[in-house]
């Protein structure tokens, strides 16, 4: 009896997996898979299946209008792709196989250049796979904001196992929200042991669906190419669970995934294009570079007049090098674009200029509105880092969150400061027990403004890292009563507003305090002092049994016999 599997049915009934998945599941067959085996017999059912669904829609009475399906924002475009993993788990293998065996030759026969990403075709389908390997670069994209990557492969080599760096993807991964796949590779090899990768994960919480659970692990091998294409169905099972999709008409949205000054052709920058369509010719600004379009050209080097969604294209042009991760913008015309990119370069070296360090108030509101901190945790050894975890594990603020986003043994590397700085709106935090930091860490990590700490002493870090929880909270505010006056008379100046001449009965009363005005023993008015007399001169502060001239800030009705309350706000440190 020859065996079928799901995606094989799919297409000779000429459905997607996800819709044959769905009526397997309606004809009582779960916890099947896109690379799941089907019998004859099932196969059959299937069949069956979708020509009863089909059949009845031609004959039955005209049914009433159905409503119509949610408008799609665009057209499916190809997902994105990104392979993250282990050292030496077979990642640019992987890539490289796809590239042999999925990649269109060119018309100069063949790939001539490597731009960072190339585009693979499977059952007339494309998928656009980054090029640069590894959660440094994948993180690297996001640091700046925006999410490039649709679906991220894990790589865990079969004879091998999960391993620190399997661990840290898994984390850079769960902190983009992207959906993962993970491809078990070198299953040729004879140590290879797919269980041990299986087990490995379940206890990181990752369940294949195989064991009930949801997350899709495809067993394979690079270096043969075997399973390969089982790995490229499920991308695309996954983009159409997904749904990506893109308006090639609708407003541009692209971000440059690799940068390189070359020496014949100037500076280059790989752009994948995931809303609108980027063209030769447009006028286009990239941070603080700028330039009309001179070329765009595919990742075979040859010449393409227009990049739709999801697709990656090397642009020729620019007057700099923009780094990784930022955006591209269409501009009217290129004198708009050396006009804005001018003005981000003023804007930039002003801000090196100025200082960094002390957060604005607004800033610390923002923060007390995520009211979480994210904190990137190095320690030396594993016993070292269960304990450090621990410790965290147990501080409490009421109302703050605190999220370890990523766990690790070894020095603070650059590629935990990317982490970490890709979390900026919510005040990302790096703590090291026993660690030291990289050089070229603590150097990214002063330019981005991502605080890094290390300690000796575990109480220490549990202990700044609460500081750091209660200071998401904003300090305590109270009120300090400092003075109280009568109002004898009231006086309204042109342009100025009504002033009340006062009598300062107690304490004394300060510019720029706040004032609480009770009129026959009922509050009427919150305020500020706006200016404060003493005769015709201005001055700061006025002792009791003094008279002086108040004017409340915006408020204008003060009366007689108002008794007015003085007081100043003062923080309570947390
Ligand atoms: P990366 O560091 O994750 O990019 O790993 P590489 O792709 O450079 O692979 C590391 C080594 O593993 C190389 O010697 C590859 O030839 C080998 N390798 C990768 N994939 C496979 C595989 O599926 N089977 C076997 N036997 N070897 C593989």
């Amino acid at each position: 009896m020859t065996k079928k599997r799901v995606y094989e049915v799919a297409r000779e009934l000429g459905v997607s997996s996800k819709e044959v998945l769905e009526a397997l599941g309606e004809l009582g067959m779960t916890g099947l898979r896109a690379v799941s085996t089907l019998s004859d017999e099932d196969a059959q059912l299937l069949q069956e299946f979708f020509r009863e669904k089909g059949a009845p829609v031609v004959e039955a009475p005209p049914a009433p209008e159905p409503p119509p399906p949610p408008k799609p924002k665009g057209v499916p475009r190809p997902p994105v792709v990104a392979v993250l993993g282990h050292i030496d788990h077979g990642k640019t293998t992987l890539l490289d196989t796809i590239r042999k065996t999925r990649v269109a030759a060119g018309e100069a026969g063949g790939i001539t250049q490597s731009i960072g990403a190339y585009q693979a075709t499977f059952h007339g389908r494309a998928i656009t796979f980054i090029d640069t390997p590894g959660h440094r670069a994948f993180t690297a994209m996001r640091a700046r904001g925006a999410q490039i990557t649709d679906i991220a492969v894990l790589v865990v080599a079969a004879d091998d196992g999960v391993m620190a760096q399997t661990m840290e993807a898994i984390d850079h991964i769960k902190a983009a929200g992207v959906p993962m796949i993970v491809a078990i590779n070198k299953m040729d090899k004879p140590g290879a042991n797919k269980d041990r990768v299986v087990q490995d994960l379940a206890k990181l919480g990752f369940t294949p669906e195989e064991w009930g659970g949801s997350t899709i692990m495809v067993p394979l091998s690079a270096l043969t190419g075997q399973g390969v294409d089982d790995l490229l169905e499920m991308i695309l099972l996954v983009a159409d669970m997904e749904g990506f999709s893109g308006d090639p008409d609708g407003e541009l949205e692209a971000m440059v995934i690799e940068s390189s000054l070359d020496p014949a052709r100037g500076p280059l920058a790989t752009v994948i294009v995931k809303n609108g369509t980027l063209r030769e010719r447009d006028a286009i600004v990239v941070g603080s570079a700028y330039g009309r379009i001179r070329a765009l050209l595919d990742h075979r080097g040859e010449r393409l007049p227009a990049a739709p969604p999801g697709t990656p294209a090397l642009v020729l042009g620019l007057s700099a090098v923009p780094p990784a991760g930022e955006r591209v913008e269409r501009v009217a015309d290129p004198t708009e674009a050396r006009r804005i990119a001018e003005a981000r370069e003023r804007a930039a070296v002003e801000a090196r200029r100025g200082t960094r360090s002390p957060r604005t108030f607004e800033d610390l509101l923002q923060a007390a509105q995520t009211k979480k901190l994210v904190v990137v945790l190095k320690a030396a050894t594993a016993g070292g880092l269960e304990a450090a975890r621990h410790e965290l594990g147990n501080l409490k603020a009421d109302g703050v969150e605190l999220e370890i986003l990523h766990a690790g043994i070894g020095p603070v590397t650059e590629s935990d400061v990317l982490l970490a700085s890709a979390e900026q709106d919510m005040q990302p935090l790096i703590v090291g027990y026993a660690v030291r930091v990289e050089g070229k860490a603590a150097r990214l990590a002063e330019a981005r403004g991502v605080p890094v700490r290390t300690y000796d002493i575990i109480y220490d870090l549990a202990l700044d890292v609460e500081r750091a929880l209660k200071r998401l909270l904003g300090p305590e505010l109270r009120e300090v009563k400092v003075g109280e006056a009568e109002v004898l008379k009231t006086f309204d100046i042109d342009g100025v507003g009504r002033v009340a001449g006062c009598s300062v009965r107690s304490g004394r009363v300060v510019r720029g305090a706040k004032v609480r005005a009770y009129r026959n023993g009922e509050e009427v008015f919150v305020g500020e002092i706006a200016s404060l007399k003493r005769f015709a001169d201005d001055v700061r502060e006025v002792q009791a049994g003094r008279e002086c001239g108040i004017r409340i800030r915006d408020w204008n009705s003060v009366q007689p016999g108002d008794v007015l309350e003085i007081y100043t706000v003062e923080e309570v440190p947390a």
